[in-house]
């Protein structure tokens, strides 16, 4: 059976050079980064030389890179270790913020630690400005924890506006990077910005590994205690093959970033065109149909109530089709989206994510199309 993965918000296919990188490091540098021998030294080499390329690549220097597991530490690592360092007590954030931001910050909460407030969203899921500044007079040097693109509606935040917002109030400020790095330039010399996280595993490189862009004017002490990897900053030895392999990925999504933009950005109207056309009722959440105001990799799509809207997901699978799913009225359940829940509480509808990389095809999308036809319309 033909299978379409059109779920790559949740994870990207590893590009082949990554893989063909990777397994010829597995076979011949095996050594431990931390030993003095050739073995050793020949790792740690791969260790500098991915965080110097990955630094050139975001243009920053090498000391501002930490490697992590992947988006979930890089984020827990921010918030946990400025709000600690800084004796910061009040953070902020949206309540449409990733699970890997709002859990360490209500868990922060829940034990008296900080105040969090939540700044307002508009029905797009864009953050107030006004709102923004309204807390921050009130609460100077606070923590504040907005993501750059959200995952499930695809809405990008004016995270360059909210930067200067919060350093007029001396504010920290941390931003969940983790669906944009690898899919938009980031010139870190001119963006001021606090602290950033990333995730190979969203730019085809391999899961388990990711890493914390932290500014030069921050100073903070280690997440985790054990060995001096990472310059005491991240201890246990160093995954240096899925380092390689995220630099890999970086470097390749940097090289094609142009042409696999233009190439998304085709597929997802051309998605948007069909689905507009063909099946009647469907909606879009957030800004997402605007392809050139939202992130290009991600349509999210609310569908009229349907006895087969219910089984969707589930249906569209049977059928080969793999994207990923959650629907607002859920939401008591631990199955709901948190994020359609904010931005569309009372739908009965069914919410679906549909997302895309430079491997998916036209063809594809009409295939995808076609079975919603069968499955709304016959
Ligand atoms: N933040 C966002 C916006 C994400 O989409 C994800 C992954 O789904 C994460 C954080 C967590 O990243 P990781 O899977 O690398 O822990």
């Amino acid at each position: 059976m033909k299978r379409i993965y059109l779920d790559n918000a949740a994870s990207t296919p590893i590009a082949p050079e990554v893989i063909s990188i990777m397994h010829k490091m597995m076979i011949e540098d095996f050594g431990n980064p931390s030993s003095i021998h050739s073995y050793g030294r020949t790792a740690k080499n791969i260790v500098e030389n991915s965080r110097k390329k990955i630094a050139d690549l975001l243009n920053t220097s090498p000391g501002s890179i930490f490697f992590t597991s992947g988006g979930t530490e890089a984020d827990n690592m921010a918030i946990n270790c400025a709000i600690e360092d800084y004796n910061i007590t009040h953070a902020i954030t949206s309540k449409i913020s990733h699970h890997a931001v709002l859990y360490p910050l209500q868990n922060l909460a829940n034990k008296k630690k900080i105040k969090l407030s939540y700044v307002k969203i508009d029905k797009n899921g864009l953050v107030s400005n006004d709102h923004l500044e309204e807390l921050l007079n009130k609460n100077p040097r606070s923590f504040v924890s907005i993501m750059h693109a959200n995952n499930e509606i695809g809405t990008i935040q004016n995270i360059s506006r909210i930067n200067e917002i919060c350093k007029k109030h001396n504010a920290i400020l941390h931003s969940d990077t983790v669906q944009t790095i690898g899919h938009y330039p980031f010139d870190l010399q001119k963006f001021d910005i606090d602290f950033l996280a990333a995730s190979a595993h969203k730019f085809h490189g391999p899961k388990g590994i990711g890493f914390i862009y932290i500014s030069e004017n921050i100073n903070i002490s280690p997440f985790l205690r054990g060995g001096g990897q990472e310059r005491n900053m991240r201890p246990g030895t160093e995954n240096i093959y899925a380092i390689a392999g995220m630099c890999k990925a970086l470097e390749l999504a940097y090289e094609n970033l142009t042409k696999d933009t233009k190439y998304i950005k085709e597929l997802k109207s051309h998605m948007i065109n069909k689905l507009r056309t063909e099946i009647p009722g469907v909606n879009f959440y957030g800004n997402c149909a605007n392809i050139d105001n939202s992130l290009y990799t991600v349509l999210s799509v609310s569908f009229p109530e349907h006895s087969a809207s219910e089984m969707l997901l589930f249906n569209l699978d049977i059928l080969g089709i793999s994207c990923s799913g959650g629907s607002a009225c859920a939401s008591g359940s631990t199955k709901g989206s948190h994020v359609l829940s904010i931005i569309d509480p009372d739908s009965r509808r069914s919410g679906i994510r549909f997302s895309f990389s430079k491997y998916n095809t036209i063809d594809e999308i009409d295939f995808t199309i076609n079975k919603l036809k069968e499955i709304f319309i016959s």
